[in-house]
């Protein structure tokens, strides 16, 4: 791909947006970058980028920008439908996403992971068996650093990981994984898709230009995701936490089974750090990734057994007076709360935030049978209490603090408080780390 004397304009400067400016700059290109922010709310940009010779349209953005362009790379968060980008494909200018760009320059297997829930999680064990198998590993995308910051620094590796949400995929073209994994599906971002079947599209590209030389991992347990598997042009490498496969990766009593072309490696699961259901689903398709790509079997289950939880999924706090808390601030929709909640008896459920639009239903024979009690706070509250009313003992808490103290006082020891909000938190805190923080310092303070 010729970048050098090429009209590329970058729309939306955060941290992808800078970095492909960046790497195209120093290419040659003729950038143009804009930004819906101004001069002031992007001083730090302004300076990172300074000596480039890229020119910035601030504060608003330039049809004119949008007609000349030869090559447009949109920040994920505009979306696919802005009213600029339908006229810079109506002049002709191809549209592309800063995964597709990055990707065009990457030569080595590169591991793809995506699904509703589970990507963080997923993608980190997957770039770790790596490493434990003495690869050279870039892991990045959605988490961590760009890929296209990998491109940039020219550094020299064997294998590239990457977590990719469903807004990454809305620009892609040429974007092959050499291995890419669905690792479920289940309502999110209704506030951002016109219909749960376009979120589910944008997420099945993932496989759209692979071949069979490659491979999707494919969770076999999710009926959506396995319905998918016919039309794929990949071969499909399932995994399956229920069923033996002839085929595959599943769970077999106390162990995890690797089975291909007549070949079988067994992972026991006693002694993993790692705990819940949905975890073992997370390590099923990271070691169907990781082996389909060359991994040592004997390193990569000493890797997967000293794995332990990331931040804010289902962390353990502390314990009071018999009762145990745990922080899964991450849980931001209802497919992850329905794991933590499999994971957990008598819990005292804390949960609520800002409402993205999908239904609390699935929660419901869950919360019958094993929520005691549920404290609800923000903005989606009302509408959760009246989908689950009727089913447990209902309550309201106008911030974090009073929600915590609320629980402790109504949880019999034995019992759970979990916060797993099914909501994002951006109503009452920054982001979903800043509530984090305040569940646990309420926790602290009991
Ligand atoms: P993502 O990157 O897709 O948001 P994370 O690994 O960050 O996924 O986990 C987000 C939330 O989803 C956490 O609450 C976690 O406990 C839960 N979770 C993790 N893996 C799964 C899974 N396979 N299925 C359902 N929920 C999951």
């Amino acid at each position: 791909m010729i970048l050098s004397g090429k009209n590329i304009l970058v729309m939306g400067l955060a941290r992808t947006g800078v970095a492909c400016c960046r790497f195209l700059a120093k290419r040659g290109a003729k950038v143009v970058a804009t930004d819906m922010r101004d001069e002031k709310a992007l001083q730090a940009v302004l300076a990172e980028l300074d000596g480039l010779g890229i020119r910035f349209v601030l504060g608003r953005h330039d049809e004119a920008d949008f007609i000349t362009s030869a090559l447009i790379v949109v920040s994920p968060g505009v979306p696919m439908d802005h009213p600029l980008l339908l006229l810079a494909k109506d002049a002709g200018g191809e549209i592309v996403s800063e995964i597709e760009l990055a990707s065009r320059f990457i030569d080595v297997p590169l591991v793809a992971i995506t699904g509703t829930n589970g990507k963080t999680t997923t993608t980190t064990i997957c770039g770790e068996l790596f490493k434990a198998s003495g690869f050279a590993t870039y892991v990045g995308g959605n988490i961590g650093d760009p890929l296209i910051e990998l491109v940039e620094s020219g550094e020299k590796t064997e294998r590239v990981v990457v977590e990719i949400s469903s807004f990454q995929m809305e620009w892609i073209n040429s974007f092959r994984p050499r291995v890419a994994a669905l690792l479920n599906i289940s309502e999110d971002h209704l506030d951002r898709y016109a219909a749960y079947q376009d979120y589910i599209d944008a997420k099945l590209r993932i496989f759209e230009n692979q071949t069979a030389d490659d491979f999707a991992v494919l969770n076999a347990d999710d009926p959506l995701v396995w319905r998918c598997a016919e039309g794929l042009k990949a071969r499909v490498f399932p995994f399956s936490r229920k069923t033996e496969l002839a085929e595959g990766i599943f769970c077999l009593q106390d162990e995890i089974v690797y089975r291909r072309e007549g070949r079988e490696e067994r992972f026991p699961i006693a002694g993993f750090r790692l705990q819940g259901v949905h975890n073992l689903e997370n390590i099923m398709a990271a070691l169907a990734c990781s082996l389909l790509l060359g991994c040592d079997p004997a390193k990569s289950l000493a890797c997967v057994r000293d794995f332990g939880a990331l931040h804010h999924r289902m962390e353990f706090v502390r314990a009071v007076r018999g009762v145990s808390y745990y922080e899964d601030s991450k849980a931001t929709n209802v497919g992850s709360v329905v794991k933590s909640l499999e994971s957990f008896e008598n819990i005292t459920l804390i949960a609520g935030g800002k409402d993205k639009g999908g239904a609390y239903a699935p929660l419901v024979p869950l919360v019958r049978e094993r929520v005691r009690h549920l404290v609800l706070i923000g903005e989606a509250a009302q509408r959760m209490a009246a989908e689950l009313a009727g089913l447990t003992d209902i309550r309201f808490a106008g911030s974090m603090e009073e929600a915590v103290q609320l629980a402790a006082e109504v949880t019999a020891s034995g019992g759970t408080v979990l916060m797993s909000p099914a909501c994002s938190s951006f109503d009452m805190f920054r982001d979903y780390e800043d509530r984090a923080k305040a569940f646990i310092a309420a926790v602290m303070k009991l």
